[in-house]
């Protein structure tokens, strides 16, 4: 064996590219990860070391729950000194936020670990599986003067590299599903594969990689829309254990401004919940006190969440209000970029 051939996990969880139709009743379920490798001999060909780590039953991504995640983050803990990437092979359907949760966990990871998967299944005649699983391990296995070019949680998607914890599925029909609307790509994949070096975060001083495995996910998500009675208000407020609350908000961070709904938001905030302010816009920032909509949630004690997506916000929060750390902390992490995921102003 030539030690000086890149080494790559594959950690297959499931999604479409390794599904095929199930006769008895024409859905699409997940099959294993030796099949998928079928289709494509061609990864033989880019001579690296590359090793698999399939689930035992493979899921659709809609099936991911923070224990998934853990168990993602185990394995890289458990193979980080012998691989140089990781790549994750998932369904499209939840991979920003499996993303954005890997980002959170993985301190100082100084590895790629690259999301892939597929709108079409690996052996449908015009799958965008190939392109992607083959792309996403040469990115994986990329390095410079010895150092991984890509050190950071990623998703690899039609010919597109993006920090993870800034991706969202925007298409369920296109092979373009996912954006990073408030961030740059890290890479481009054309003819050749151009790194946007100055996008990509690096590591400073070497340091071992700590896993964060605790998830609280006595959290809600409140999107605003007009006509939102305050009975709805009640019914997610209402839920005893709630501990934080990422409210999407309309534009620049606005709601209303009548008494009944900023009074459950104090009460709510009295009550211990840390709520998180984000856009419902897809691209774009929260902006406290821009506008008078805007202003009493700050003078309420929301916090800004600034262009964070909501997929970042809700497993940054979880895996926040997880540590012991008490409410001032959570709010003042919330509010700082721990791995990319906000541009403050
Ligand atoms: N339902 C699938 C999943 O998320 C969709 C996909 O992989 O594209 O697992």
């Amino acid at each position: 064996m030539n030690p000086d051939k890149p080494t790559i996990l594959i950690i297959y969880t499931g999604g479409t590219i390794g599904m095929i139709n199930d006769p008895a009743n024409g859905s699409l379920k997940p099959f294993d990860l030796n099949k998928i490798m079928e289709h494509i001999p061609e990864i033989k060909s880019l001579g690296y070391r590359i090793e698999s780590h399939s689930f035992d039953s493979p899921i659709d991504s809609s099936e991911i729950e923070p224990a998934i995640w853990t168990r993602i983050a185990e394995i890289i803990e458990e193979n980080y000194q012998a691989f140089d990437g990781f790549v994750i092979l998932h369904g499209t359907d939840t991979m920003a936020y499996s993303a954005s949760a890997l980002s959170f966990m993985l301190e100082d990871l100084a590895k790629p670990v690259i999301f892939t998967g597929s709108q079409l299944p690996i052996g449908a005649l015009r799958t965008d599986g190939k392109e992607n699983l083959i792309t996403s391990i040469v990115i994986a296995a990329a390095k410079e003067f010895d150092k991984p070019v890509v050190p950071e949680v990623c998703v690899y998607f039609e010919s597109k590299l993006a920090r993870g914890n800034r991706t969202t599925k925007v298409s369920a029909e296109q092979f373009n599903a996912f954006q990073s609307a408030n961030y740059p790509y890290l890479a481009n994949a054309g003819v050749h594969i151009i790194y946007h070096r100055e996008a990509i975060r690096y590591p400073g001083e070497p340091k071992e990689l700590v896993v964060h495995k605790e998830f609280n996910n006595h959290i809600a998500i409140l999107k605003l829309f007009p006509g939102i009675t305050s009975e709805y208000m009640d019914a997610v407020l209402g839920y005893q254990e709630l501990k934080g609350l990422v409210l999407e908000t309309y534009g620049a961070g606005n709601a209303p401004t009548e008494s009944w709904f900023l009074e459950r938001i104090k009460i709510a905030i009295e009550k211990g919940v840390v709520i998180l302010d984000v856009t419902q816009c897809i691209k774009g920032s929260v902006e406290l006190g821009r506008y008078e909509t805007s202003r009493h949630l700050l003078n309420a004690g929301v916090i800004s969440g600034y262009d964070i997506t909501t997929e970042a916000a809700t497993t940054k929060m979880m895996i926040l209000l997880a540590q012991n750390l008490d409410d001032e902390e959570v709010k003042m992490l919330l509010n700082k970029s721990l791995k990319g995921e906000i541009t403050l102003p």
